[in-house]
């Protein structure tokens, strides 16, 4: 089999090849490709938008593109989807509010497929999958056998799943189950920036349009459009420190912001860490950190994988001797 390269296929946009790499529309087809590759290792692949190649991959690629969206049951209150893990996220995102389905609208603008979605529980303004997210089915790798995963078995934590830890790579999800509501839809605004725009939008009483399209703003200012720039969105998770940790920066830079997320616990921007550590003017081998959010690392035109993750690892390293805080990545880094 030809290698392929698998710059179109992921959001960096560098250059990597796969030594077998396989497309497929259907359950049955993986199941097909299963059998004919049985105990290799394999590696997953979506829409590419959160991963980062640092070298060939020696192991077949198998990507996901199974299509559909499916109302499976629904009464006057809720309505259950069924939908294709190839499915692309954002245009799910319309397609639901088109058709007045609430609870994922502030979920708009997230690149990749609905089938990565739940890998590592996608958030932002307020808003995460499991919130809505009923069951996943998938194939596991080493057996074929089926399994439909409920909620709870999923062990969703911030940008975390039982997939993105224990079985990565070990369980291929083919399709996603959303609870979504039909009426009386729980519009959430609490999330800062979208409740400033809002405001300053003299919006007061949002639909699931109105907050669709203030986040897709809200984002589009802050991010830079993958098709021209090459990242992966926030590079690191926003790490969780005690208070101690806590009072100890506070006296160093009184404009540290946090949240606490309860049990004496508060989550500091890694983006903020990053820039105090200066990166916003460090560049080298074509990378850097984007202007207006060092969070998100970027590639400047002709990095490789292997550039952009030394640069990660030099802004990881930096962090710690700065704050001692160990950033943890939310890339998967392969
Ligand atoms: C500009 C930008 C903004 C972003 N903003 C956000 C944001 O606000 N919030 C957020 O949470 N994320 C964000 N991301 C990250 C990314 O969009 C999400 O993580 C998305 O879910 C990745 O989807 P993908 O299809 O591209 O996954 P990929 O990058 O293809 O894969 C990601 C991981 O999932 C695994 N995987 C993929 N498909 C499957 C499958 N069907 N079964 C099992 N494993 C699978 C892969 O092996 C890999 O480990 C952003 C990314 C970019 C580029």
């Amino acid at each position: 089999m030809k290698k392929t390269s698998l710059k179109p296929f992921n959001s960096f946009g560098v250059d990597a090849y796969a030594k077998k790499f396989v497309s497929v529309n259907s359950e049955k087809q993986i199941l097909d490709f299963l059998d004919l590759n049985k105990s290799e290792k394999l590696l997953i692949l979506g829409a590419g938008t959160n991963i980062l190649f640092r070298n060939n991959i020696q192991y077949p690629v198998i990507k996901i593109d199974i299509k559909g969206i499916e109302i499976i049951n629904e009464d006057d209150k809720e309505v259950l989807i069924s939908v294709g893990a190839g499915e692309n996220w954002n245009e799910l995102v319309w397609w639901c509010i088109d058709n007045d389905f609430g609870g994922i609208e502030n979920l708009v603008s997230i690149p990749g497929n609905v089938g990565s979605a739940p890998i590592q529980n996608i958030g932002a303004y307020g808003k995460e999958i499991k919130d809505v997210l009923e069951s996943c089915r998938g194939v596991f790798v080493e057996n074929s056998s089926i399994k439909i995963f409920n909620n709870d078995d999923c062990n969703f934590s911030y940008r975390s799943s039982v997939f993105k830890e224990d079985l990565k790579n070990k369980f291929i999800i083919t399709n996603v189950t959303l609870r979504l509501s039909k009426i009386h839809h729980k519009i959430n605004t609490e999330y800062s920036s979208l409740k400033q725009f809002l405001k300053e939008n003299h919006i007061n009483k949002p639909t699931l349009k109105n907050i669709a399209e203030s986040v897709s703003k809200i984002r589009s200012k802050k991010l830079p459009d993958y098709k021209k720039t090459g990242n992966a969105g926030s590079f690191f998770k926003n790490p969780t420190i005690g208070k101690s940790k806590l009072k100890e920066i506070g006296l160093s830079f009184p404009d540290l912001v946090s949240y606490n997320i309860g049990k004496s616990k508060y989550k500091i921007s890694a983006g903020w860490l990053i820039e105090k550590c200066d990166f916003k003017k460090k560049e080298e081998k074509n990378v850097s950190v984007y202007k207006n959010q060092a969070l998100v690392i970027i590639n400047l035109g002709k990095a490789k994988g292997i550039d952009i993750y030394n640069y990660s690892q030099k802004i990881k390293e930096s962090v710690r001797k700065k704050f001692d805080i160990l950033l943890e990545e939310e890339v998967n880094i392969i």
